[in-house]
């Protein structure tokens, strides 16, 4: 399927009228698809699987910024530091100790978000609201100094009624906007992401709207 062209043009105009940044999610797609998108000004570029992102990073041009947005397990974190922009999902403690230990090895300072959990599947990785205060104290105590939390990400339920989203939406914009330090809140994908940045999105993350469906996985 090719690349829609005119729906990434029509996309990056409206996201620039709020500051919104688009990640591209470019998983499963092949690296012609990705430098077609690359040729007309993108660099934020989104990875669900830990070895697509390595081969990927490594054969594609290096002023690529690159997001990790899927559920990362800890044995894999040393594998995406080196490179990394922005790691979407820190869902745990655990996760969050095993980047602050190898981004600290490698004398770096990794981007992170916390995903919290706010749609109704139990299936959706994240923290819930009472552990995000138990994070956010933690982090108080410079516990992971080679971990910079930017910001939240977040999962609307799989639905069609509206009403459930927004009101997800509205919930994690208010957990953003509790913390002054938060610079990205990370919301909206092909299907919502109008919703999300009516919300107050800093950052959606679109992918089949600008490559077309995926096969399986995801
Ligand atoms: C796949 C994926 C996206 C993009 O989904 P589309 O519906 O194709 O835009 C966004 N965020 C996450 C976490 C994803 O896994």
């Amino acid at each position: 399927m090719p690349v829609n062209i005119s729906s990434y043009q029509s996309l990056i105009g409206e996201l620039a009228k709020t500051d919104t940044t688009l990640v591209a999610v470019s998983k499963t797609k092949p690296f012609g698809d990705i430098l077609e998108l690359y040729n007309l000004g993108q660099r934020d570029f989104g990875e669900n699987y830990v070895q697509e992102l390595v081969d990927k990073a490594a054969q594609l041009p290096n002023d690529i910024l690159w997001h990790f947005i899927g559920h990362l397990q800890t044995n894999k974190v040393k594998l995406i530091v080196p490179f990394v922009q922005l790691i979407h999902g820190v869902d745990s403690l655990k996760l969050l100790n095993e980047i602050n230990k190898e981004a600290a090895k490698m004398g770096k300072v990794v981007n992170c978000l916390l995903q919290i959990h706010i749609a109704l599947e139990e299936t959706k990785f994240g923290f819930d609201e009472a552990e995000l205060a138990n994070v956010l104290s933690t982090i108080k105590l410079n516990k992971w100094p080679n971990v910079n939390i930017c910001g939240l990400m977040g999962m609307g339920s799989f639905t069609d009624d509206i009403a459930i989203t927004k009101k997800e939406f509205k919930q994690l914009k208010s957990l953003y906007d509790s913390n002054k330090e938060f610079k990205i809140l990370s919301m909206g994908m092909s299907g919502d992401y109008k919703m999300a940045m009516e919300a107050g999105s800093t950052m959606v993350r679109v992918g089949s709207l600008l490559f077309g469906e995926r096969q399986k996985k995801n």
